[in-house]
């Protein structure tokens, strides 16, 4: 770790007259891509395929500190110890549920926390971790409960990746996928969410492949524009949440700027551009979102868009009087829904629902509640 004595230290070392002194003295290097270490290297008058080890050293090996890096040379790991340090997040709650969901509190400093969640399929097959990309959350979506939370700001890439790699050390295990359906709107931390997405995706560091990496958003429609125009590889989710356009702001408080038309045809444009299927999220809330005209709307949806898919979940939360549908209602949702529409209807569980680890559920311990 970079001590308080750093800059002391720099100085004396650049007295020394090496001429490999390193110049950026705030060097984080976690969270940096093969490109970005190649430029702080080739500054620093080192050689760029440098980049790669080090690119390698971080995600593939997980190394967490200079001294393990042994395949660069001794002088370069010691110039290195002085112009970076190596960042860490404490994990301050750890939770495990029954059903084996594990949520893991990480606090980012002092009054920040953020959470992530361990979810194994049953059959054990499928290992996903479900991850923040930022402190709390500027939208307030009615369920939700980190929509609660005062926002606190983004995440950057290695407080993202950290995560990850926090997580599986602690399990012992490696996930299979990842979906950034923590805390936070993923699309109002763009740059650093795709950033972390690419390193979750290389082949050289966690080599996740794109298809098992989720990026979902509440519906912010210029960055689902941007994500379609730089076709991004991964899978892309809209939490939907209401299918009716005149009410969906009661429920996704976004809809206000970013009405359902708009969203609609942003997601077609994702599939007629990317010929790739969306996922939409749907939350039941009985007497909310579950009627049959509620159904109908969203086989419209469908038919409108084209290659999609629902995932249906029960609510998860209480706020508002609101309650979860029982196995009935949920069965006979589901069972109309699929005579409407031809496209795929997964009916995801709740794991992890009696340690807060379930969808909306995030931060649900939290005392900062803000409305
Ligand atoms: S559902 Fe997502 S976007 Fe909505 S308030 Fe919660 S964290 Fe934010």
């Amino acid at each position: 770790m970079k001590s308080s004595s750093n800059t002391i230290e720099t100085k004396a070392y650049s007295e020394s007259g090496d001429s490999l002194f390193l110049e950026d003295v705030n060097f984080t290097p976690q969270g940096k891509t093969i490109s970005e270490l190649e430029d702080f290297l080739m500054q620093n008058k080192e050689p760029k395929y440098r980049a790669t080890q080090i690119f390698e050293g971080l995600y593939k090996h997980r190394y967490k500190s200079w001294d393990e890096f042994t395949n660069l040379p001794l002088n370069l790991r010691n110039k290195l110890k002085l112009v970076s340090e190596f960042q860490e997040m404490k994990v301050s709650h750890h939770l495990v549920s029954v059903d084996g969901t594990q949520k893991f509190s990480f606090e980012i400093e002092p009054g920040k926390e953020i959470e992530a969640v361990w979810i194994p399929s049953g059959d054990g097959d499928r290992k996903t971790i479900c991850i923040s990309s930022q402190v709390g959350c500027t939208l307030n979506c009615s369920f939700c409960a980190t929509g609660t939370l005062k926002f606190q700001g983004n995440l950057k890439t290695w407080q993202i990746l950290n995560q990850v790699l926090t997580v599986e050390s602690l399990v012992g295990d490696k996930a299979t996928n990842i979906v950034f359906m923590g805390m936070g709107e993923p699309m109002h931390n763009y740059k650093e969410v795709i950033r972390a997405a690419e390193i979750l995706n290389h082949p050289k560091a966690f080599h996740l492949g794109a298809k098992r990496i989720t990026i979902s958003t509440a519906g912010v429609v210029p960055s689902i524009l941007k994500f379609i125009e730089e076709k991004q590889p991964y899978n892309f989710a809209i939490s939907l949440n209401q299918s009716n356009p005149n009410t969906r702001s009661e429920i996704m408080d976004i809809n206000k700027k970013f009405p359902l038309n708009e969203l609609i045809l942003a997601a077609k444009k994702f599939v007629n551009e990317l010929d790739r299927v969306i996922t939409f999220e749907y939350v039941m809330i009985p007497d909310k979102n579950m009627s049959d005209e509620n159904i109908a709307a969203m086989a419209m949806i469908a038919s409108r868009v084209g290659k999609c898919k629902f995932n249906v979940i029960p609510l998860n939360t209480s706020f508002h009087g609101w309650r979860t549908p029982t196995q009935n209602e949920i069965d006979l949702f589901v069972l109309k829904l699929k005579s409407k529409t031809k496209v795929p209807i997964m009916n995801r569980r709740s794991p992890g629902k009696e340690i807060g680890g379930a969808c909306g559920m995030l931060a649900l311990e939290r005392k900062e509640i803000n409305k």
